[in-house]
Parts: structure tokens; C-alpha cells; sequence
């Protein structure tokens, strides 16, 4: 049995302000019966305030990226060990914008993900094709890759999350079908099966990602393969946030 997880990605959003307004609307709505994993991944400025309000709660603290050095001249960049410091037991890795604006490639997921791993960080590795591979129907092959490149040489993946986010579906209100979801989150258990055997195809988590709402996620978490969901957009406000975490159990 895979406990859903429904990770908020807020990405370049929220002051430290804004994210106590957030966290006080959001522990409110919460009643502690959820079934569901709760993540929020803040910017690094407000990593310390949501750790601050999830004492007492089931939320989770995860961060956007990391560097894979474990300290020095990289400036601009943080450590696992400095996430972890800050209360975070997650991260995700390899996201979208990452890999489109900041020249994140499978070979730097790769040395990312072997960090996190080494320091127990849990990774969301995330895949998905653009608009241009889906036309071309290239989409199983390009997810295929980068999860060949990305786990390259990885022979324990723990408790490694994957989130399959179609690019053309991030941030555009437009949402991949349920079927179209559901294809592809089987396609990357069966090629996890094949890299690391059935008991662990069978215990990953993979999420689906890509203009989550609560008006579309219950369709969509009720897929078999589908574990829960990375939320960009409707992570940012409490209520709708809830409302999708709700449609996960
Ligand atoms: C994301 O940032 O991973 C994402 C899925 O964004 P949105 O929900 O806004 O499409």
C-alpha cells in the first residue's frame, strides 16, 4: 500500500511574511486525520518558518533543488547538509524549470540524486516531455531516458519519489487527461521494474504534476498508478491546497 503524497511546489513564490500568513491559514484547515504525506517546498528564505509551524502537524518540509558537493566555492548553491539543518527531509530534483532556465541536465540530476540519497534526503526526481515530443510521439522515449540517465549507476533507490510533469501541462491550466496520466505513470513503473525488480516498482510513489487543481485531482489521484501530486500554482493558496490533499486519500 503506497501512502499518497501531495507535495506544494511553490517555486520563486512568497516572502518570509507571506509564507506565516499561509502556514497559520493552512494548519487551521487541517484536522490531523489526513491520509495523505503533506509537503510543502518553500523558497530557502522560508524553509526555518514552515519547519516552525509543522511541529505538531503531519506536514513535511522538502526544498526545491540542491547542489551535489557537500560544501565550498558554489556560490549560490545549497548543500543536503544544510537542508537537512533546516528541518527539510525532502527534495526535488530535476524539475522542468530547472532543466528549461538553468541548464539541469540528467547528468547533474544524476550527481543530485546520489547526494540526497548518500545523505538520506528523500528525492523528487522529477520527468516529463515537452509539447514538440508529445506531437512527435517521443514522449516514452524521452521519459525512459531521463529516468535511465538520471538513476545511472544508482543500485538502492530507498525511498525515491519520481513525478511525472508533461512541461506543456506546468503552469499553463492545462492539465494532461486522466488516461493520458495513467499511461504514463505504468510506462515509468514498468521501466522501474525493469531496472530495480518488482517489490520496488510495486513500493514507489510516483506523482503526476501539471496544472493540479482541486477540480481536476480527484479525477486524476483515483488513476492506479498515481501516488499523489506535485501542486505549482494551487499549492499557494491554503484552501485549494487542502482541497487537493483531500482528493488524494
Ligand atoms: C510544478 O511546479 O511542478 C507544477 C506542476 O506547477 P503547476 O501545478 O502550476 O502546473
Amino acid at each position: 500500500m503506497r501512502t499518497p503524497l501531495v507535495a506544494g511546489n511553490w517555486k520563486m513564490n512568497k516572502t518570509s511574511t507571506e509564507t506565516k500568513i499561509f502556514m497559520e491559514q493552512f494548519v487551521k484547515l487541517l484536522k490531523g486525520q489526513e491520509k495523505s504525506e503533506i509537503l510543502i517546498c518553500p523558497p530557502y528564505t522560508s524553509l526555518y518558518i514552515v519547519n516552525d509551524f509543522k511541529h505538531n502537524t503531519k506536514i513535511k518540509l522538502g526544498a526545491q533543488d540542491v547542489h551535489w558537493e557537500e560544501e565550498g566555492a558554489f556560490t549560490g548553491k545549497i548543500s543536503c547538509n544544510m537542508l537537512i539543518d533546516s528541518g527539510c527531509e525532502y527534495v526535488i530534483i530535476g524539475h522542468s524549470e530547472q532543466r528549461t532556465y538553468f541548464n539541469e541536465t540528467d547528468e547533474t540530476v544524476n550527481k543530485k540524486l546520489k547526494k540526497a540519497l548518500e545523505k538520506n534526503l528523500i528525492p523528487i526526481v522529477c520527468v516529463g516531455e515537452t509539447l514538440e515530443q508529445r506531437d512527435a510521439n517521443q514522449h516514452k522515449e524521452v521519459v525512459k531516458n531521463q529516468i535511465i540517465q538520471g538513476f545511472k549507476d544508482i543500485t538502492d533507490i530507498k525511498s525515491t519519489v519520481i513525478a511525472y510533469e508533461p512541461v506543456w501541462a506546468i503552469g499553463t491550466g492545462r492539465n494532461a487527461t486522466p488516461e493520458q496520466a495513467q499511461e504514463m505513470q505504468s510506462f515509468i513503473r514498468e521501466i522501474i521494474q525493469q531496472l530495480y525488480g518488482k517489490e520496488i516498482a510495486e513500493q514507489i510513489r510516483i506523482l503526476y504534476g501539471g496544472s493540479l487543481k482541486p477540480e481536476n485531482a480527484k479525477e486524476i489521484f483515483s488513476q492506479p498508478d498515481i501516488d499523489g501530486g506535485l501542486v505549482g500554482g494551487a499549492s499557494l493558496k491554503p484552501e485549494s491546497f487542502y482541497q487537493i490533499i483531500l482528493a488524494a486519500e
